[in-house]
């Protein structure tokens, strides 16, 4: 999952990512990294989902965005001891959501600035949460060409930022001398799954149905016969409490129906013989001995 402030959009000529809401209707704050980050989708969603996955005991990892942590966890302090399970892991997702490629914002990041963003970012969680952080997910899934070696000597272990295209589960790999990728896969195009993301986002945008989205991640698992790869599905901590497409908060109402949606789909995974659900680090644990060093 990442976490982020409410639907992160990158902005020409800004370092941070701004709302989807701020950027619609509060145009005066988009200037202050502070102000731009709005945190009411992820909150309402956090109070249903949240829940939902301690409950279940549901291995996770939540790629944390700096700020958005920062501002969260200062308000629902609470909130500190519920993250705190055995199976929650936490990693990265820049400081200010920012978009490190400089694809859409038309800024280059020097090496030098990038790394004290993302050094900054980690203290900043690791602090707030008291554990050591070693994954990394790049805002919009875009790094520069300096964000391996920046992980590499901050110590990170993993990353997960790069998609790939599959229609069986993967084998993570490395990327670099120390640093392991997780891909994303995305399902080919002329494939049976028709050029699917395992981002949850078109679910929840309305863009695909749930049956299309079930039956295509059991067929990612039908066309995986080792027990080892892995396959990982992706939301954002939003997404349950705002749609971009309506550009609207969404009422209880329709975040229960977003959870129970969500509900049906890891329900379906567990369902399956031979699948377990894990997470990078608890991956690495258990199987670090198939991955082959570069
Ligand atoms: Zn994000």
């Amino acid at each position: 999952m990442d976490f982020d402030r409410d639907a992160a959009f990158p902005m020409k000529e800004k370092k941070h990512a701004v709302s989807k809401p701020i950027q619609l209707k509060e145009t005066e704050k988009i200037d202050n990294p502070v102000k731009s980050a709005t945190l009411e989708g992820t909150q309402r969603s956090v109070e249903f989902f949240l829940p939902y996955l301690i409950d279940k005991k549901i291995p996770t990892t939540f790629y944390f965005e700096a700020r958005s942590a920062n501002i969260f966890l200062d308000r629902n302090p609470e909130y500190l001891e519920k993250l705190n399970q055995s199976y929650f892991e936490f990693g990265i997702h820049g400081y200010d959501h920012e978009d490190f490629s400089g694809l859409e914002t038309g800024l280059i990041f020097s090496e030098k600035d990038e790394y004290n963003i993302i050094s900054e970012a980690k203290k900043k969680v690791e602090s707030l949460l008291s554990k050591e952080v070693i994954g990394f997910r790049a805002p919009y899934m875009r790094k520069s060409v300096n964000t391996n070696r920046i992980l590499e000597s901050l110590g990170f272990v993993y990353d997960s930022s790069v998609y790939q295209e599959s229609i069986s589960s993967i084998f993570p790999y490395y990327e670099t001398r120390n640093l392991v990728e997780f891909p994303v896969i995305k399902t080919p195009k002329n494939s049976k799954m028709n050029g699917m993301y395992t981002y949850l986002w078109p679910l929840f945008e309305g863009k695909r149905n749930l049956e299309d989205i079930i039956s295509n991640y059991l067929e990612l698992v039908r066309n995986s016969k080792d027990g080892v790869s892995y396959i990982s599905v992706n939301l954002h901590s939003w997404h349950f409490a705002y749609n971009i497409s309506k550009e609207r908060y969404l009422t209880k109402g329709e975040i229960e129906e977003n959870l129970k949606t969500f509900r049906k789909l890891i329900t379906a995974l567990e369902n399956i013989k031979d699948v377990t659900f894990s997470t990078p680090e608890l991956w690495l644990k258990e199987h670090d001995n198939v991955l082959v060093k570069s």
